[in-house]
């Protein structure tokens, strides 16, 4: 046999899910798998990558991007101008070429990530019917592995089960939806609110009792029920919400009673877009309500959440939030797009820059940061632009920096908005987040919050998905350039440059339901579907390298609480 034992010697290993804070260890690889030290002393591995005084963590995760599917593909041919000012990646003997701006090509989306430490990352929105285009940008988006989440907070499916009060029938068909699909988890974006957006003229709901015409269900009702669902199911990942009202002044309140609407547990989305006080009729009321969501947060721990940074400059936002794509455009003006799809969902594109001087986007940089640093346990609250929403995945490591250095921090904030600086709690704020906190956020929380339990950690087992980092006093400085990025095993990264291409692998789940349902689904195509029943699954051949992850029913009654954090 040969041997294909790898080690990395001498680092300091920060792995928050084993306990390990910054001790001098070496890790042992073998197959594209950490695995125990060699029982023989002796043993010699075939390679070593000497790691002495460098950084070593697990591969960085992000929990919700956006990076495949029709609206981002729309999205990029929407921002010409963006490309012709960008620098382009340049084709190697290894990679090929792409180009920047807020939406970077599939191949410059997936070195990118790569380049940054990123192993892993998920679609937050794809419309079932599409699914087959995610997955094959998926195969065109190298280096790191990848999967979706489903639409259904508007599928006239699910709203249909509600309202029949079947939840048997919902259960199996958000089973079957994914599994159709080939998709990670099930995502709610503005619950019944884009099926009204399609009805009417500038329609929305504007609260959480407000019914969905013909459907007379409530935004309460789906995700109430959604949740219960998707628990049942044993989802690695709980329901993903972004909530009703998303950007909206004074939106807070309808966040908190999403909160409370849930019957298990939850994943709220950019929660930095529904943290808003104010009314709508004087922009200058619009101000943080943080503080309460936070305290929420912090009592409840069905909850986790991710951030959606806003970061200033100019991105390109999208969105299955189709009422919310015409908010924006009457707000900036310019480009815009709008499509519906069929019985499942809605989509809204508008290019966007955030000012620094601007009242509102000041707010909203700053109620990010606020949400990272009111959270208490960072195992519940994790890193994200809502990649190109809030600003590009390639501003992580200045938010890092911006969390681990608060005179940075407070160097900024006095470059905003002075209703911001004076309003702000951030001036308060002398929390700095340590790196085992920055562990935690970018890759070992969102890991154990999507149930993906070989990532996210270094013990034997894991995906040897690891980044290692040269130690720098300013933190924007060690994260935007990785020493090394290994992939399942591999070195693929060395100071930026790609050295190894891999196409990585498909995450996806095949939950188990109850098979009498797809008589009626097949009807339900028959009836008001473009395509047929049996046209619609995409098969497992379809699928390039892919991992299926295991859902685990559990048989306890009540809320499933999520288990603490180890002590760190
Ligand atoms: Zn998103």
């Amino acid at each position: 046999m040969s041997n294909s034992l790898f080690k990395i010697s001498g680092g300091y290993i920060y792995d928050p899910t084993n306990g390990i804070d910054g001790q001098v260890k070496d890790l042992w690889i073998e197959n594209g798998k950490v695995v125990h030290p060699p029982a023989d002393p002796f043993a010699q591995p075939a390679r070593t990558l000497n790691a002495s005084g460098l950084v070593v963590m697990p591969g960085g995760i992000d929990m919700h991007c956006h990076i495949a599917g029709p609206k981002v593909n729309t999205a990029r041919k929407m921002r010409p101008e963006e490309k012709r000012k960008a620098d382009p990646v340049s084709r190697t003997a290894i990679t090929h070429s792409g180009t920047m701006g807020s939406v970077p090509s599939t191949f410059a989306t997936g070195y990118k990530y790569a380049g940054l430490g990123y192993t892993t990352a998920f679609d937050a929105a794809v419309p079932p019917l599409t699914a087959r285009h995610a997955h094959e940008e998926f195969q065109d988006t190298p280096c790191i592995d990848k999967g979706f989440y489903v639409l259904m907070g508007n599928n006239h499916y699910v709203m249909k089960s509600i309202k029949d009060q079947d939840p048997q029938r919902l259960q199996a068909f958000v089973g079957w939806l994914l599994g159709a699909a080939k998709g990670y988890a099930a995502k709610l974006v503005n619950p019944g609110g884009v099926e009204v957006w399609k009805h009417h003229a500038a329609g929305n709901v504007n609260g959480l009792d407000e019914p969905v015409d013909y459907f007379d269900v409530t935004p309460r009702q789906i995700v109430g029920s959604m949740s219960r669902s998707i628990d049942a199911l044993g989802l690695p990942h709980p329901v993903h919400i972004h909530c009703n009202q998303l950007g909206m002044p004074g939106n807070w309140r309808t966040t908190l009673a999403t909160m409370e609407a849930l019957e298990g547990r939850g994943h709220i989305t950019h929660i930095q877009f529904h943290s808003y006080g104010g009314g709508d009729e004087d922009e200058e009321t619009f101000c943080s309500r943080v503080q309460p969501l936070a305290d929420y947060v912090n009592s409840h721990n069905n909850l986790t959440v991710d951030v959606g940074q806003v970061m200033f400059g100019e991105t390109t936002s999208m969105t299955g939030d189709g009422p919310l794509g015409y908010y924006l455009h009457n707000v900036y003006g310019g480009k815009w797009f709008s499509a519906d799809t069929e019985m499942e969902s809605g989509c809204g594109i508008a290019p966007i820059k955030y000012r620094n001087k601007s009242l509102v986007h000041a707010w909203q940089w700053a109620i990010g940061l606020e949400w990272y640093l009111l959270v208490n346990d960072p195992w519940r609250v994790v890193m994200s632009t809502d990649h190109p929403n809030g600003g590009s995945f390639l501003a992580y490591p200045q938010i890092i920096r911006l969390l681990m250095d608060r005179t940075y921090r407070q160097d900024i904030l006095k470059t905003v908005h002075p209703a911001v600086r004076a309003g702000s709690v951030l001036a308060d704020l002398q929390r700095e987040y340590t790196l085992n906190e920055i562990a935690i956020i970018t890759r070992a929380g969102p890991a154990k919050i999507l149930g993906l339990q070989n990532k996210g950690h270094l013990g034997p087992g894991a995906d040897a998905d690891i980044t290692i980092y040269t130690p720098h006093e300013n933190k924007e400085t060690m994260f935007e350039l990785p020493r090394y990025v290994i992939k399942s095993g591999r070195v693929i990264v060395e100071e930026g440059e790609i050295r190894e291409n891999l196409i990585g692998k498909t995450l996806h789940v095949g939950p188990d339901y109850d098979r009498d349902i797809e008589d009626d689904i097949s009807q339900w195509f028959e009836d008001y579907y473009s395509i047929r029943f049996r046209n619609y699954p995409v098969s497992d051949d379809y699928l390039h390298d892919h991992e299926q992850v295991a859902c685990i029913v559990s048989d306890e009654a009540g809320i499933p609480e999520l288990t603490d954090g180890p002590a760190s």
